[in-house]
């Protein structure tokens, strides 16, 4: 292959559309592998509870909207539909369930993609595994001791498994904050617990707002840094509903707890809150293990950026990572990976189409409005 994309969610699938349009054709020029059973990126495990209108902006993939959707259906419904139309409609061709387990040197120039169905051979590769498959848990004393239940967002399963319970949500970011929201109806009691004072922000998350973050993520990749929370640029946007919950205590924040005992969490001021069950809101990392062969990573635990492009070898480019790690962040940045690898390759595949227009014929019948 010319590309290998690892990865089939908002990022993959817009670098997957690029190539299409710039003459790559699938299986021949290009392959899309990913590892989830159905289309949908992350969004397919998104909890049934995250329904299409609580999510903040979803932005469409290139060339075929998103209109029309139903607010009250499940996110998951929504988006994996849609997905899967789009990976139709462009003749995509997605390989799944594939596995990337390792990336490697062929020792000739190209990489060697290592999987559980084979290992492709490719010139460059767009990497967009996203960070759904890497939940971040923290370590605290005491917590294999725990006698209720814990859940990572990545597994949660909605408010009703703790109806009547009293629960502990721990993480400052909007997941944590939307388990809260809906928990604290049907339990018995909640507590917020989060590392650093949450800090809301007022008025609408607005393009300059959504501009200035990418650029404080953006700086950090460039100095070859870690991306940092989501949360941590961003603030907590207001919501009408975020301020009845805050005013009515559910949002009142209490600092990380010292330790986890059989029946709840513990404070060295003595401190003690009874639970049946712990949410962990604490977020993701990049899920790029098996890059690890290509030692990218800098000395300050990051990988350099220049754009999509790691700096220490331009044939990787990584997409809806750090700066493009939203559904607008990472459908552009499948529109620069694709033009920066066309310049790598130094050539363009043939049958290389010169008009602007996807390459098949799009009826924009979306499955939103389906
Ligand atoms: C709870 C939650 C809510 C969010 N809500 C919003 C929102 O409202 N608006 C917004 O703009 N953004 C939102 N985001 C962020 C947004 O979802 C992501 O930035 C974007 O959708 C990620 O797209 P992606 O293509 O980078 O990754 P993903 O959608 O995670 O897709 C990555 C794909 O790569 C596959 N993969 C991973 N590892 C491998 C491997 N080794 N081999 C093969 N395949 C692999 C995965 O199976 C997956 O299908 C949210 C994130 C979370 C966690």
């Amino acid at each position: 292959m010319d590309v290998v994309v690892v990865g089939a969610g908002q990022a993959g699938l817009s670098s997957a559309y690029h190539l299409r349009r710039a003459g790559y054709e699938p299986g021949r020029d290009f392959v899309v592998l990913d590892r989830s059973p159905r289309p949908g990126g992350a969004w397919q495990f998104r909890w049934p509870t995250l329904t299409y209108g609580r999510v903040h902006g979803m932005h469409s993939l290139p060339g075929m909207e998103l209109a029309g959707a139903d607010p009250q259906r499940p996110s998951s419904e929504v988006i994996g539909g849609y997905f899967a139309d789009y990976e139709r409609a462009f003749g995509l061709r997605v390989r799944r369930p594939v596995r990337v387990r390792a990336v490697r040197e062929a020792g000739d120039g190209r990489l060697l993609v290592e999987t559980d169905a084979g290992v492709w051979a490719a010139r460059a590769l767009i990497n967009a595994t996203g960070t759904w498959d890497r939940p971040y848990w923290p370590r605290v004393r005491g917590q294999e001791s725990f006698a209720g239940r814990q859940f990572h967002t990545s597994r949660y399963p909605g408010p009703g498994l703790f109806a009547g319970e009293r629960v502990v949500v721990v993480g400052g970011g909007t997941s944590a904050v939307q388990h809260l929201l809906e928990i604290a109806p049907v339990a018995a009691a909640t507590a917020w617990v989060t590392r650093r004072e949450p800090v809301f922000t007022e008025g609408p998350f607005d393009a300059e707002r959504g501009r200035a973050a990418v650029a404080l993520v953006e700086e950090r990749v460039r100095d070859g840094l870690p991306p940092r929370s989501v949360v941590s640029v961003t603030g907590l946007p207001m919501t009408e509903e975020m301020r009845r919950a805050r005013d009515s205590g559910v949002l009142r924040r209490l600092p990380m707890f010292d330790r986890i005992t059989p029946g709840g969490v513990e404070w060295d001021d003595g401190r003690f809150i009874a639970a049946d069950g712990i949410v962990w809101a604490t977020g993701f990392r990049p899920a790029i293990g098996h890059l690890a062969p290509l030692r990218l990573r800098e000395p300050g635990g990051g990988i350099r950026m220049d754009g999509t492009r790691v700096v220490r070898d331009p044939r990787i480019h990584l997409v809806g990572y750090g700066p493009s790690a939203s559904t607008v962040g990472a459908s552009r940045a499948g529109r620069a990976a694709v033009r920066a690898v066309r310049d790598i390759l130094g050539r363009s595949p043939e049958g290389e189409r010169t008009s602007g227009e996807p390459p098949v014929g799009v009826t924009a019948r979306g499955t939103a409005a389906r």
